[in-house]
């Protein structure tokens, strides 16, 4: 009987989404907060002991006391509470994201209680627009990671490192965060808190490799470069709204992965290369490992109207390629020949560049096309 209800209350519009990371259909429910969570938010529930109290609402047994708990709070009155003052460029982690980021926004807001708009910390150390510390970062040429101060200033838009811990030593590089991204990259990283930095240079993308032994360290960072980031937009775009502004502070990669990759001609030998198809700046890079510092080349990728598109192939006369699943890119410079091993990422390249193509393009994309296409 309790669960029939819990049933019914959990298909409410306010509840139908996990509480945290907005997963349709939650099925479990924290009875210390009243929320209806996924299964994987529940299990850090769980493991936060001063919120741990978690049930399923289908397998478990309710009183009529929880029952009516859970019926006169529910997600939205939580929210109210806990996301009172989420800043803007704050970033609320979906379900696809990785454990981490889900994990700490989780403390952030019940355990650490940083959103109800009166906690009684000093001010974050997000929000001063100031932050330093040590990152594990990645050598340039070799695999093993090194203890590195980075500090990010949004009074200068930048971020910098020392190659030593002696600051009084100059800093080895000082990156402008204008064009500054970071995303979580654990599997790549092969840490559980490792974060890619990406910006240019000299019209290149460089990429750093970042990683820090706290979950809760590591997201300060990120949202303190989110922070720094949106600082930055609202005055290079002064009449930007908000929602124009927030989705270009950070971004996430439309796809991943390697391809086999021929040259101009079509009959030179096919490499395997690391390909990211980066969405919001219309760039297809490759690289010649996935955890290189710098990119190999990059391809922009216009609309249809602007002779640009994709199919699936299979080129006649090439050689050396292993992957046979084929496409083809075409541009007005050049087509493309990637090869792919299997058919489930031809048809994801395939589905993901032509998402891209889609898209109309904006003034700044006109401004880029002409850069990459100047550099050969
Ligand atoms: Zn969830």
């Amino acid at each position: 009987m309790a669960n029939k209800i819990l049933l019914e209350l959990v298909k409410l519009p306010d509840n139908n989404h996990c509480a945290d990371c907005g997963a349709p259909d939650p099925e479990w429910a924290s009875c210390k907060l009243g929320v209806f969570v996924c299964l994987d938010c529940s299990g850090v529930h769980r493991n936060i002991h001063t919120i741990a109290r978690v049930k399923s609402i289908r397998l478990d047994n309710w009183d009529d006391k929880l029952v009516e708990f859970m019926s006169s709070n529910g997600n939205a009155k939580a929210r109210a509470v806990y996301e009172k003052a989420v800043p803007a460029f704050y970033y609320r982690p979906l379900q696809k994201d990785c454990a981490v980021l889900k994990e700490q926004w989780i403390k952030a807001k019940y355990e650490r209680r940083e959103f109800t708009g009166q906690t009684k910390y000093p001010p974050l150390s997000y929000t001063t627009g100031f932050y330093e510390g040590n990152l594990w970062k990645k050598g340039k040429d070799k695999a093993e990671f090194q203890r590195r101060k980075f500090v990010l200033s949004e009074k200068e838009f930048t971020l910098s490192y020392y190659n030593k811990e002696d600051p009084s030593k100059a800093p080895k590089a000082v990156i402008s965060i204008k064009t500054l991204n970071v995303t979580f990259q654990p599997d790549r990283i092969g840490h559980a808190h490792g974060l890619q930095i990406s910006y240019q240079e000299d019209s290149h993308t460089r990429n750093l490799y970042v990683f820090h032994e706290s979950g809760e360290e590591i997201v300060i960072w990120f949202n303190a470069i989110r922070a720094a980031r949106f600082a930055y937009l609202k005055t290079a775009y002064p009449t930007g709204s908000d929602v124009e502004l927030i989705p270009r502070i950070t971004r996430n990669y439309l796809k991943e992965g390697y391809m086999e990759k021929t040259g101009p001609m079509q009959t030179e030998p096919f490499k395997k290369r690391w390909f990211i198809l980066d969405s919001q700046d219309r760039k297809l890079f490759y690289f010649k490992t996935q955890m290189d510092p710098e990119e190999l080349g990059v391809v922009f990728i216009g609309t249809q109207s602007n002779g640009y598109s994709v199919t699936e192939c299979i080129p006649k006369g090439t050689r050396g390629n292993r992957w046979k699943c084929g496409l083809m890119v075409h541009t007005p410079d050049r087509v493309f020949v990637f090869m792919c091993e299997r058919e489930t990422e031809q048809h994801e390249w395939v589905e993901a560049l032509r998402q891209v193509i889609s898209k109309p393009m904006q003034p700044q994309d006109y401004t880029t096309e002409a850069n990459i296409r100047g550099r050969r």
